[in-house]
């Protein structure tokens, strides 16, 4: 894959009009087995089997706070909007049952997971006073050892009870990453989407004297915002790069007033069109290169001494629920309401509503409502997808090698059939030891990566979206979850 940016616009246009999925799970959740009478213990059967097989590989901690004090027109995250600091610190006490779940289990097997790698997101983990937030990393001292991780993050909302100054709280918390979901600094657009996050806000932390103690500041940018223009992204863009963070996520934004009604507040009218939207991506790409950023996947950015642009050079980079990593953690395992465990070739996932969440932890039961023990086949195509997301090739021997497969073009015959539209199209090539997607084909990776998704072609039950499954739609309502 080059980064030239030498694209055929009329043909971008013919793909961009389908939907498609981001693909930072494979299967996706219409998938898994949804049982509140055996996901418990299915949850312990893969925790305990990844006990059994790690041998001290690497583990990721992620903690889903699920509370927010605004809601962001244009949000997929599983959200409570409340500024009820009793209920807040509730959630944080059902987090720590949780949590001490796992200390017993490590404790009676033995054996202590290497965490090495422990994520605070949501929802907005910042909104938490600092009393609250020193109770939320005790508990989590419980399994983790701070001294031992190679990355602590935290997402940043920079409107609500965070002052710069509370970025050295942070560093002496033991976090070394911040993420602050920017999303536009055109006026009319922050308004539309319910998030005002002026530049002079940002720059208050990042001229912070703090921001020195930490290894790395992640900025996310939406397009496709509503009332946004090519103009006005190009203005953000340029704007971002003044305050040079390490990483920077640049998404296209994903509108489904049906399943997320709060995006009924603006209407796709109001959105750019398919030619702007082409344009806007096309935009951010060559500023972000010509600013000096490594492009990490299709559609992040980092600068050359990051630890992502290290990892594609060094060919680890990994695909998982929070996008990209490094590779240093494949296994994560998910705290809090909603939160997602990926264990060896299991995918686990708790309750989205507190009511159950708490209910689970109450009768010592793992939270978990869903899960899936993924077979050899779903793990060789979820590396396939994952590798066209992350460098835009398959190498053909290695996924052969890896997943006990004797001849990749006769085991994947149909997928690489349902290519051809793109082979004659000049988006991928099929090669005699690789796939790959043209420059123009890496600009939207979705399209070849669903002809590997076998569940998009007669096989399991067929999905119109990802998190069409009972509960996820449930979780977006906010009196069912607040009731609790
Ligand atoms: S702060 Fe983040 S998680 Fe909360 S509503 Fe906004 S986008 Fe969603």
């Amino acid at each position: 894959m080059a980064d030239s940016q030498s694209v055929d616009f009329e043909l971008l246009k013919k793909y961009a009009v389908r939907r498609g999925s981001w693909y930072t799970l494979y299967p996706y959740q219409a998938q898994w087995h949804e049982e509140p009478d055996t996901a418990p213990a299915n949850a312990e059967a893969a925790i305990d089997e990844y006990l059994d097989t790690a041998n001290g590989s690497p583990l990721a901690v992620y903690t889903h706070f699920p509370f927010c004090e605004r809601q962001c027109f244009f949000c997929q995250c599983a959200t409570v909007i409340s500024r009820d600091k009793a209920m807040h610190r509730r959630v944080l006490e059902d987090m720590r049952r949780e949590i001490e779940w796992y200390a017993d289990k490590f404790a009676k097997t033995g054996i202590q997971p290497n965490i090495r790698e422990l994520h605070f997101g949501g929802g907005s983990p910042s909104i938490l006073n600092e009393s609250d937030f020193e109770y939320f990393v005790e508990s989590l001292k419980l399994v983790v050892d701070f001294d031992k991780l190679d990355e602590c993050s935290i997402e940043i909302d920079p409107r609500f009870n965070v002052a710069p100054d509370k970025l050295d709280f942070y560093a002496d918390m033991g976090i070394d990453r911040i993420s602050f979901g920017v999303q536009d600094f055109d006026e009319k657009v922050m308004r539309a989407i319910n998030r005002v996050n002026p530049p002079e806000m940002i720059a208050g932390f990042l001229d912070h004297p703090a921001r020195k103690r930490f290894q790395s500041v992640n900025f996310d940018i939406l397009y496709r915002l509503p009332f946004q223009t090519v103009d006005g992204h190009r203005e953000t863009i340029e704007r971002l790069i003044e305050f040079k963070p390490e990483r920077v996520n640049i998404c296209q934004l994903g509108h489904r007033p049906d399943v997320f009604p709060h995006q009924r507040a603006y209407r796709s009218e109001d959105m750019a069109s398919i030619e702007e939207t082409i344009e806007m991506k096309e935009v951010s790409t060559a500023l972000m290169v010509e600013a000096g950023y490594e492009r990490i996947g299709f559609d992040h950015f980092a600068l050359p001494e990051d630890s992502f642009s290290k990892a594609k050079a060094a060919g680890t980079l990994h695909r998982n629920a929070m996008g990209y990593s490094t590779g240093n953690c494949i296994d994560i395992l998910g705290i809090g309401p909603s939160a997602i465990s990926t264990l060896g070739n299991w995918y686990v996932q708790n309750y989205y509503m507190l009511p159950q969440y708490r209910d689970m932890l109450a009768e010592q039961d793992l939270p978990a409502i869903r899960y899936l023990r993924c077979t050899n086949d779903d793990m060789t195509r979820r590396q396939i997808i994952y590798d066209f997301f992350m460098y835009g090739s398959i190498d053909k021997r290695q996924i052969e090698s890896r997943f006990g497969i004797s001849d990749f073009d006769q085991y994947f015959a149909a997928d690489i059939g349902r290519l051809s539209e793109l082979f004659e199209d000049g988006l991928a090539e099929d090669l005699p030891d690789v796939l790959r997607l043209t420059d123009s084909g890496f600009i939207n990776p979705r399209h070849a990566s669903e002809a590997f998704d076998t569940f998009l072609h007669g096989k399991g039950v067929p999905y119109a979206h990802s998190r069409e499954v009972g509960d996820g739609r449930k979780s977006f309502d906010r009196k069912t979850q607040i009731a609790g």
